[in-house]
């Protein structure tokens, strides 16, 4: 069905690709312009035609196409796709059995083995996201291979690949029976209202069940928490559950405010109790310190980049300024939580940028907890920059 494109490997990348990187990116190939359809399968040779790797052609931010294999007589069909299916559901087993957490990531890129495609589990629910029109190529193949190995009511789809690399906006149903929506799923006991046919997030982000869960069993009771960036209130949903005073949720997105409050009444829990602000969060900071407010738990999880009506927020450029921000607002003996999913910096850095903000006001902390992706966010050693969850807690000390 597919034709087989060689690409050259420039010799200075091809240690990293036999070593197991599994990125096709553009500066490693000579023979870019051999590439016409996205899906056709490629050959990775070094520069006396050795085989390296077989993979596909897709075009996503981060490169050219993804590593599929390193056997050369494979076949790329949905016998492949089962297999790299079936492995992975394999070691979700804990995940599927638990009636406590029913929303998990299944499949997650290349650190199961197929870059550009994740697949989530709500409730019986299949969410499936295409990151490239590569990937999309071979749906039938990977949705049938699906179908076949597990149980499910219905399955959508993300597609994540217009011209801009961005969401397109579709009902997203696949196949199976309709989801009548929200669909309430479960995190460690909690419940969510999911969406699954709306926009390109869904309600939830699963890689924080762990910080949620610590939040709510270690930290939340009788402190005051301020969440930032909030938009579902889901870590004050799990604050409030885990004893907080109070919660105060700050989003600029008008959406979040209704999205938060339904969080909220699906674990009844009275919103009226709680504060939810439709508002720039570095707007709120400013008027936090003019009404001398503090709080006994900070939570920091802006967006990598972001655009509002006065500011532009880059996590790399202006992390340190936004815990400065969060610094000043937080009470002594106080927590922040501090959380990125930049993936252009690691930890390293990231704990750079929270020691300069508080050398540069001056006060003293502590870290207390530290986090990256959750188990089910599988992620390989050989491509670090996957694990892009960076999550640190730390004390405010005297
Ligand atoms: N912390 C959330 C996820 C954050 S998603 C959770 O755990 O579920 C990023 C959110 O930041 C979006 O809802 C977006 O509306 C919001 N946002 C982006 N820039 C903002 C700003 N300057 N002020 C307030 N909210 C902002």
């Amino acid at each position: 069905m597919n034709k087989e494109v060689s690409l050259k490997v420039k010799a200075k990348f091809v240690n990293k690709l036999k070593g197991g990187y599994p990125l096709i990116s553009k500066e490693a190939i000579s023979n870019v312009a051999d590439l016409t359809d996205e899906g056709t399968i490629v050959k990775l040779v070094d520069d006396r035609n050795v085989f390296i790797a077989k993979g596909y052609y897709g075009k996503q931010n981060k490169g050219l196409g993804w590593v599929l294999s390193r056997n050369e007589n494979i076949s790329i069909d949905q016998p492949f796709f089962e297999n790299k299916l079936k492995k992975a559901i394999k070691e979700r087993e804990s995940f599927f059995n638990s009636s406590d957490t029913t929303a998990f990531r299944v499949f997650n890129g290349e650190g199961d083995g197929i870059g550009g495609l994740t697949i989530d589990y709500f409730a019986g629910y299949y969410l499936l996201t295409w990151y490239s029109k590569g990937i999309y190529h071979f749906r039938d193949d990977i949705i049938r291979a699906l179908q076949g190995l597990v149980e499910w009511k219905a399955i959508y789809q993300k597609k994540r690949f217009d011209e801009k690399g961005q969401y397109i906006e579709e009902d997203d149903f696949v196949a199976g029976e309709r989801g009548e929506f929200p669909i309430i799923v479960k995190e460690n006991g909690v419940n969510f209202a999911v969406y699954l046919n709306e926009t390109a997030m869904v309600g939830v982000f699963l890689d924080q069940r762990d910080v949620r869960r610590t939040i709510r069993d270690s930290y939340a009771n009788g402190r005051t928490v301020l969440n930032t960036f909030s938009y579902t209130g889901a870590f004050s949903v799990f604050a409030a559950l885990g004893g907080a005073t109070k919660t105060t949720s700050v989003d600029l997105a008008n959406r979040s405010r209704s999205k938060t409050i339904e969080q909220f009444r699906v674990n009844e829990i009275d919103a009226e109790t709680q504060g939810i602000i439709v508002e720039d969060v570095f707007h709120y900071f400013k008027y936090a310190v003019k009404k001398q407010l503090t709080f006994d738990m900070v939570i920091l999880d802006p967006p990598s980049f972001a655009r509002s009506k006065k500011f532009v927020f880059s996590a790399e450029k202006d992390y340190k300024n936004l815990l400065k921000e969060a610094i000043a607002i937080t009470a002594a003996n106080g927590i922040i939580v501090a959380s990125t999913n930049c993936s252009t910096f690691g930890m390293e850095k990231f704990k750079g940028f929270i020691a300069d903000a508080f050398k540069e006001t001056g006060e003293r902390y502590k870290i207390v907890e530290e986090f990256s992706l959750p188990a089910d966010f599988k992620t390989i050693k050989e491509f670090p920059e996957g694990n892009y969850l960076k999550v640190v807690f730390l004390k405010k000390i005297k």
